[in-house]
């Protein structure tokens, strides 16, 4: 799939403010410094659309990204919806309790969502935060994508073992497992792979609304 256009559309604390659901959209998260940004600028080529992170920001608010929608070329898209870091370290547990049950509700009511691609950082081995991310969506039937980020950082070897390790950690809980992609902001690997899955579900999405 060629991107075309990419905008800004909307920040917000509410999921009842997000844009009218008669698109595909497909929701990145990942723990904060996971790479999140860094893909979302790869993946749509534009360099600064998601702020990549000095600081991880505590505000917790899904940002809507519209990409190719251009009615003038009778472009319909679809939606990147940008969801914040989790396991941020210097939110309270008041603020953690908050981004639950606001990301919670995202998740379990957003119509159009087809698949939350799930970051994981392949430079470090099986995270608890991610399993127990990765669970919640599978036992929710929330449908995900594990996408695993900065795979040029390591050695091929290295890569291969934490992305072995987390897929036999998962198969602890399941039996199968999620569609999965390689992905590094530097090289650009995964970019043609995840750009064509979306474009496989864009061409399959019927708007349901009722
Ligand atoms: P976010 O907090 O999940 O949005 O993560 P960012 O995109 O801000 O990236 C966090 C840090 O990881 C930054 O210093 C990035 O430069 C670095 N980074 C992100 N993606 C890659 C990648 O694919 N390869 C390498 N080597 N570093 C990356």
């Amino acid at each position: 799939m060629l991107i075309h256009s990419a905008k800004f559309l909307i920040s917000n604390t509410d999921i009842n403010m997000c844009p009218k659901p008669d698109r595909p959209e497909y929701a990145f998260i990942g723990r904060s410094n996971v790479g999140k940004s860094s893909l979302i600028n790869m993946l749509t080529d534009h360099s600064k659309l998601a702020k990549v992170s000095g600081t991880p920001g505590k505000t917790v608010t899904i940002n809507h990204f519209g990409i190719n929608i251009d009615p003038d070329k009778k472009m319909k898209g679809w939606y990147l919806a940008d969801l914040p870091g989790y396991g941020f370290a210097k939110r309270s547990k008041k603020q953690r309790a908050e981004f639950e049950r606001f990301i919670n509700k995202y998740l379990l009511k957003r119509e159009n969502l087809q698949t939350v691609m799930l970051l994981i950082d392949s430079r470090i081995s099986p995270q608890k935060l991610d399993l127990e991310f990765a669970n919640f969506l599978g036992a929710n039937q929330i449908p995900f994508t594990l996408i695993y980020t900065k795979v040029d950082k390591n050695k091929g070897v290295e890569t291969r073992k934490n992305i072995e390790a987390f897929e036999a950690a998962m198969l602890e809980s399941w039996e199968t497992l999620p569609k999965s992609f390689r992905s590094s902001s530097k090289n650009k690997e995964g970019r043609k792979e995840i750009l064509a899955y979306i474009g496989e579900i864009n061409s399959n999405f019927v708007l349901d609304l009722s």
